[in-house]
């Protein structure tokens, strides 16, 4: 059975893990391509975009793909769009790997704002020392309030975004540990914490550790994130995976996008 398994998360690559010694799936991983260095993946791996949904759709055909899982980041709402449209195009089932998001706890002080614009306006007019725990690519709108000083945590250099001037910048990929992040935030005497709800477990110990500081979290809420059938972990994606055996489809056309 040919699979595609749209990734660049840590359930897409424990899937894929699963999946690699189990010669009843023929399983293609697709990263987007946002990381230089991406981590070692047990499978064959496209890396880039597919061009829009039209794209994904005639991609889906030409490699005869038998089952699509959306296993991206729940920030990431374009290609779970695309996912939607060209499995309805082509008639390719689709589930999604739906990761809970964190919920706020006793003791945690969050602001939820809608997205980064939004998360600047949060910070104020008063300089202060912020934390952006973020992708590269959300950090042009800090450039806004150049007021700020900014310890910044991406994987990549930022190169090209524009940002603001008084910023250290930390290269690092998680997951990270609740104890050092404790002592990155009381080092560097941080009195706010930029953050996306990701959810999982790998980037949730800024939050854990911002809690026990008593450091406030403006939290940026999640998109609309389009889905086939939902799924809450990898184990689910497996079942249904293995439901669709003998199901396999007869090479088709496309229905149009
Ligand atoms: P996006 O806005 O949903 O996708 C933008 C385009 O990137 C898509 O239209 C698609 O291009 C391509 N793309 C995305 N994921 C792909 C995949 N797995 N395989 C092939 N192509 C893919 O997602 P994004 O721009 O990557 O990220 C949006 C948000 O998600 C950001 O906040 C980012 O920090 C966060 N995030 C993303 C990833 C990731 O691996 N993508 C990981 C962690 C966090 P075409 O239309 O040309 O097909």
């Amino acid at each position: 059975m040919r699979v595609l398994l749209l990734g660049g998360t840590t359930e897409a690559s424990a899937l894929a893990e699963r999946l690699a010694g189990d010669d009843r799936f023929d399983v293609t991983l697709s990263l987007a391509g946002r990381t230089e260095k991406p981590l070692h993946q047990p499978l064959p791996a496209r890396v880039g975009g597919f061009g829009g949904a039209e794209g994904l759709a005639q991609w889906l055909t030409e490699n005869r793909i038998d089952a699509l899982i959306d296993a991206t980041h729940p920030y990431a709402a374009r290609i779970s769009a695309n996912a939607v449209a060209a499995t309805h195009a082509t008639g390719v089932p689709l589930a999604s790997i739906m990761r809970a998001p964190w919920r706020a706890e006793a003791g945690d002080r969050w602001t939820e704002v809608a997205g980064a614009v939004e998360a600047v306006s949060a910070l104020g007019d008063a300089p202060r020392r912020i934390f952006l725990a973020l992708g590269r690519l959300e950090l042009a709108a800090f450039a806004a309030a150049p007021q700020h000083n900014y310890i910044v945590r991406t994987i990549d250099p930022p190169r090209d975004i524009p940002l603001p001037p008084r910023m250290t910048l930390i290269q690092a990929r998680g997951p990270f540990k609740i104890a050092d992040e404790q002592d990155l935030l009381e080092r560097e005497q941080i009195a706010v914490v930029v953050s996306k709800n990701s959810g999982g477990a790998a980037t949730y110990a800024k939050v854990a550790a911002a809690r026990t500081l008593g450091i406030p979290v403006v939290m940026i809420a999640r998109p609309e994130k389009p889905h086939g059938t939902p799924l809450v972990d990898i184990e689910e994606a497996q079942t249904w995976l293995e439901k669709r055996l003998g199901h396999e489809r007869a090479p088709g056309s496309l229905r149009g996008v």
